[in-house]
């Protein structure tokens, strides 16, 4: 079956926000030590590489990653590739774009283009103008390779908090760079985390036959 694997991998070298906890696994039983397993424990904050953010993110009652809806998560998308590299987009950025029914749209930026471990210092972002343009056609996820839906020093968050208002749900730090522009199934479910702020996803592509 064609797949595309939009996830990054997550590793101790994955860029995280600075100042966020970095990724880490640790050997807590070795099979070659005599242990009948190996285990390890692992550490990380939820926005390490690809994820979604949960609305207790930024809204003190919102639901933790839990209790997002799933269904947003899976579906129709489509992928459109832009080429502005900062700055935020606004719908004169998809105006030749023709969503033809898909509730998902993933934005494909210059980020793709960058190692795991590589922070990116600009990056494009939702303007509150593109978010109400999305949600009144109908879309009920966004997607970016970008590591935040706002401006890196945002202290208001008018994205985050615009889609919070639409229902609307986001993928942050997806890796686009060998997908062509067009439709697709989506399928980015996050993990069943309860008091947690957001989840990583495992992020997959089919092409649609249409
Ligand atoms: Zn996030």
């Amino acid at each position: 079956m064609m797949l595309y694997d939009i996830t990054r991998t997550i590793s101790p070298r994955t860029a995280v926000w600075p100042g966020d906890a970095p990724y880490s696994v640790t050997m807590v039983a070795r099979l070659e030590e005599g242990a009948p397993a190996n285990l390890t424990t692992i550490t990380l904050s939820p926005h390490t590489g690809s994820h979604t953010d949960a609305y207790f993110h930024v809204e003190p009652q919102g639901a933790y990653a839990a209790a997002m809806p799933l269904d947003a998560y899976l579906g129709r998308a489509k992928v459109v590739t832009v080429s502005r590299r900062d700055g935020a987009l606004l719908p004169s950025d998809f105006g030749h774009v023709q969503l033809n029914g898909a509730e998902r749209l993933l934005i494909h930026s210059h980020v793709s283009d960058l190692p795991d471990d590589v922070w990116p210092d600009e990056f494009p972002y939702l303007s509150v103008e593109l978010i109400d343009w999305l949600a009144d056609m109908g879309v009920r996820l966004v997607g970016l390779d970008s590591p935040s839906v706002d401006d890196f020093h945002s202290e208001t968050l008018d994205a985050h908090h615009a889609l919070a208002r639409h229902g609307m749900v986001s993928l942050e730090l997806l890796q686009l760079r060998d997908v062509p522009d067009g439709d697709y199934e989506l399928i980015a479910l996050p993990l069943k985390l309860d008091g947690a702020c957001g989840s990583p996803v495992r992020a997959v592509l089919r092409p649609l036959s249409l």
